[in-house]
C-alpha cells in the first residue's frame, strides 16, 4: 500500500521552525489567510460558448428530454469506461432507487454508514432496510470483513450489498465481490464520487452488478443535476430504461411502478461539456492534493484516505483525517478555525447515516470506528480550477491551526 495523499514527500526539515507567533491562526487573532472567502465548490465549466450554442439547438429542436443528446452522453461514457450499458437518469439517488428496485432489494441491504444519506435513502425507497457495516480505517471505504459479519448475521434476510467509492477512493472491489458471491447477493456501487477513479487499472463503473455516478454540482463531472448507471447486464439495463420512464414501454400499460427519472437534453449537453474537461480536472486535482500535503509538511495526527497501490482517485474531496488525540484539536475545531481563515469546509460524513434522525428507528448497531472517523474528517474547499497559491493558502491555514492546536482547542472550549 502507498500513502498517496500523506506527506511522505516532505522528508527535508525546514531550516528553522516558524516562530509560533509569526503565523497566528485567525481564531487567535491573526489575519485570515484569505480576505475573500473560498467557497467549498465551484463547478468548473470553462468556456461555455459552445455549450450555449448547443442549448439553443436543443431548445429549437422541440425535444427537451431523453433524446439524442442523452444517447450521446450514454454512449460516450460507456466507451470511456469500457462498460456495455450506460443509462442516464435524473440523479444518482433515483439511479440507485431504480437499480435496487430492479434487483428486488426488499430485505436488508448492507452498506456503510460513512457515506452520503442518499445511499441509504435509495434502499428505503426500494422497500429495503439498511444494515450498516464499518469502513476500513485506512481507506474509509466499506470494510469487507465487517460487511461479511453483518451479512452472516442477517442470514437469509439480506438482499444486496452497496458500497461507496467515498471521496473518489476506489473500494476493495475484489474482496467485496467475494463476500457478495459467498452470500449469493448482488453488489451495487454508489459511485457518486467515482467518475474517473480506477481500481487496479480498471475504471470504476465496471464493478458489481451496477455502479451509479452522480452529476450534481459538488461532483467532479457536473450536469446541474443528473446520474449515470453503468452495467454490463443487458437485461438490467433494459429494466432501468423502463424504470426511468414510469415503467412504461410506450404502450401506457406500465409493467411496474417506475419513476420519472429521465435526464433532460440540456442536462446531458452540460454533462458532455463537463466530461470533456474530466481528464484535465483529474490531473489537476491529483496535483493539488499532492501540493497540499507537501506544503503542509510534517504535522502529527493528520492524513488523507489511503489508496491501494496502483489505484486512482478522483479526489472529489481533499479529505483530511484529524486524529484528535495526536493533533490536539478536533476536526470540528479545525473546521471552525478554517472558517475564520476564509476557507469553507465540510465534515463529510458527520453525522454518519446511522446517527441521523431518519434512521433512528432502526435497531441500534454499534459502529465505533465509523463514529470515530466521522468525527475526524474535514474537507476544505477544492475545485478543479483553483490555482497553486490558493492551495498553498489552504495548507498554510491548516498548518497555522495545527501548529497552535492546544490554543485553538482551549479557545474553542472556553
Ligand atoms: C451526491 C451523492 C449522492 C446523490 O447524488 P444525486 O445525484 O444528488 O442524487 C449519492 N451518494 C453519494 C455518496 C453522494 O455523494
Amino acid at each position: 500500500m502507498t500513502l498517496l495523499t500523506t506527506p511522505t514527500t516532505t522528508t527535508t526539515k525546514k531550516a528553522a521552525p516558524r516562530k509560533r507567533t509569526g503565523d497566528l491562526p485567525a481564531v487567535l487573532g491573526g489575519d485570515p489567510v484569505f480576505g475573500e472567502r473560498l467557497p467549498l465548490v465551484r463547478p468548473a465549466l470553462g468556456d461555455t460558448s459552445a455549450l450555449e450554442r448547443r442549448y439553443a439547438d436543443i431548445l429549437g429542436s422541440g425535444m427537451l428530454t431523453n433524446g439524442p443528446t442523452v444517447r450521446e452522453l450514454e454512449e460516450t461514457v460507456a466507451a470511456r469506461l469500457g462498460v456495455a450499458h450506460v443509462v442516464a437518469v435524473a440523479s444518482c439517488t433515483s439511479g440507485l432507487m431504480l437499480v435496487l428496485q430492479a434487483i428486488g432489494a426488499t430485505r436488508h441491504v448492507v452498506l456503510p454508514s460513512l457515506t452520503f444519506s442518499a445511499s441509504a435513502h435509495a434502499v428505503m425507497w426500494a422497500g429495503g432496510t439498511p444494515a450498516f457495516a464499518e469502513v476500513s480505517e485506512d481507506s474509509l471505504t466499506l470494510d469487507p470483513t465487517d460487511a461479511e459479519r453483518v451479512v452472516s448475521e442477517l442470514g437469509d434476510d439480506v438482499s444486496a450489498m452497496t458500497a461507496t467509492h467515498v471521496y473518489g477512493t476506489p473500494c476493495r472491489t475484489q474482496a467485496l465481490q467475494q463476500v457478495a458471491d459467498r452470500a449469493g447477493i448482488p453488489l451495487v456501487y454508489d459511485a457518486a464520487h467515482g467518475l474517473g477513479s480506477m481500481r487496479a487499472g480498471t475504471p470504476v463503473g465496471n464493478f458489481g452488478v451496477a455502479e451509479v455516478f452522480s452529476l450534481s454540482p459538488t461532483k467532479v463531472v457536473v450536469a446541474g443535476e443528473g446520474g449515470l448507471i453503468a452495467t454490463h447486464d443487458a437485461d438490467l439495463a433494459r429494466q432501468l430504461r423502463l424504470g426511468r420512464d414510469y415503467g412504461n414501454p410506450g404502450d401506457y400499460d406500465t409493467r411496474f411502478a417506475g419513476l420519472n427519472a429521465r435526464m433532460s437534453e440540456l442536462h446531458a449537453a452540460t454533462a458532455l461539456h463537463s466530461l470533456s474537461l474530466l481528464d484535465q480536472a483529474l490531473v489537476r486535482r491529483r496535483e493539488m492534493v499532492r501540493l497540499f500535503w507537501a506544503e503542509l509538511g510534517e504535522v502529527a495526527g493528520v492524513r488523507g484516505p489511503i489508496l491501494d497501490e496502483g489505484d486512482v482517485s478522483t479526489y472529489k474531496d481533499l479529505t483530511v483525517v484529524v486524529d484528535e488525540a495526536t493533533a490536539g484539536v478536533s476536526a470540528a475545531e479545525v473546521g471552525r478555525a478554517l472558517a475564520a481563515e476564509g476557507v469553507d469546509s465540510r465534515h463529510y460524513y458527520d453525522p454518519p447515516i446511522h446517527r441521523q434522525q431518519a434512521y433512528r428507528h432502526l435497531p441500534a448497531r454499534s459502529l465505533p470506528l465509523t463514529d470515530r472517523l466521522a468525527g475526524s474528517v474535514v474537507s476544505p474547499a477544492l475545485w478543479s480550477h483553483m490555482d497553486d497559491d490558493q492551495v498553498r493558502g489552504i495548507a498554510r491555514a491548516f498548518r497555522r491551526i495545527l501548529h497552535h492546536a492546544p490554543a485553538v482547542h482551549e479557545q474553542e472550549i472556553a
